[in-house]
């Protein structure tokens, strides 16, 4: 055996174990050697050097069938610090968190960037003030997850109607600053990772933003699937309206030009007379039956079944998650989405609200630099 071979087969056991740990939660030597099929001997070296790496804890004790109880291993949560990023058009949200996810610190900030240097100022000032919660864990920051609000290809952003900078400069400016990874990815695809791993795990899970844009992130086989150029989902492109309103993105008549949280407030900021509306006038206006808020409600349900009805014949979906203010916050939305499209192909399909709302995209970052730092 080559020194090269030995070395992948140790690593991909190392995974496999890791793993288990993780999957188990709580489990002793003696067992991961029965869910892995490696000899105790691997799994005591194994282990031994994920103690060391500070990835596992020994605690406690377990059950045992009579003797000595045996030692318990568990994944170390807090080895280190995740940064999970929200880049908004109009805001940033970042969350620092523990590699299982818990909230270290959350903050929102009303923001416009424009340049990879506000976005890198703005990034470099939040990891300023976490500074004592990051001395606080073995590795500290041990990497950081972009949401970008537009098409993501390999950490490249490839269009987005909203800011217009090289990701990759931003990519490598904080890379070299802070001596970890930077991932950047779609915001839909880190919400439908979010969705998956901490509310609802469906193999067939589709994951749909409804904000300032549209935009599905969708896990078919409990796999992300971002397509051949990471455009997958970009459903708020189909057209709905044949030569209808013009898209920046070149076409005419797009979903997300009728259906998108914003554009129906701005449509209902027109009516008004006003502009900058905010939802939760919006909001109070539709409860208080106001006649253009209802209509503007109506038209919202109309054209985001046509997306609803595209996803659905495409991937066959076995959920499809809806995140927007417009379906969580309005009382009585999702029943009228529900009525909107009732066929027969859509039977079995279960469409609900995000419990996670803006916090699915935050948490799928945070997964996803958790298991990169991991190695899994
Ligand atoms: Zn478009």
């Amino acid at each position: 055996m080559m020194v090269t071979d030995r070395y992948l087969i140790r690593e991909m056991n190392e995974k496999l174990v890791l793993q288990t740990i993780i999957d188990k939660e709580l489990i002793s030597r003696a067992d991961l050697a029965k869910e892995t099929k490696l000899n105790k001997a691997t799994i005591s070296s194994i282990v031994s050097a994920l103690l060391e790496k500070k990835f596992v804890l020994e605690v406690g004790s377990g059950e045992s069938s009579g003797g000595r109880k045996p030692i318990m291993v568990k994944l170390n949560d807090r080895a280190g610090v995740t940064l999970s990023i929200d880049l908004g058009p109009k805001y940033t949200s970042f969350m620092f968190s523990y590699l299982n996810g818990e909230t270290v610190m959350e903050k929102r900030l009303i923001s416009y960037v424009h340049s990879v240097g506000t976005a890198k100022q703005l990034i470099d000032d939040e990891i300023g003030n976490a500074a004592i919660i990051l001395k606080g864990t073995p590795y500290g920051l041990v990497g950081i997850c972009i949401g970008l609000h537009g098409i993501v290809d390999d950490n490249q952003l490839l269009f987005s109607p909203f800011y217009s900078f090289d990701s990759m400069d931003l990519k490598k400016g904080l890379e070299k600053k802070w001596g970890v990874q930077v991932f950047l990815e779609n915001e839909a695809n880190l919400s439908a990772i979010g969705e998956y791993k901490y509310s609802i795990s469906s193999p067939n899970l589709i994951c749909l933003n409804i904000k300032y844009g549209i935009g599905a992130g969708i896990i078919l086989n409990d796999q992300l699937y971002k397509g051949a150029n990471g455009f997958a989902g970009e459903i708020g492109h189909v057209i709905a309206v044949p030569d209808g309103l013009r898209c920046s993105c070149g076409n005419a008549g797009c979903l997300e030009l009728y259906a998108s949280e914003y554009r129906i407030l701005y449509t209902y900021g027109q009516h008004c007379e006003e502009e900058d509306i905010s939802f939760e006038r919006f909001l109070n206006d539709y409860e208080s039956g106001h006649p253009a808020a209802i209509t503007a409600l109506k038209e919202f349900v109309k054209y985001i079944a046509i997306g609803l009805n595209n996803l659905i014949t495409s991937f066959n979906p076995e959920v499809i998650i809806l995140n927007s203010k417009l379906t969580s916050q309005v009382g009585g939305m999702m029943e009228q989405v529900n009525d909107e499209i009732k066929y027969r192909l859509n039977e079995r399909i279960k469409i609900r609200a995000s419990t996670l709302s803006d916090r699915s995209l935050l948490l799928g970052a945070s997964y996803l630099v958790s298991r990169a730092f991991l190695g899994l």
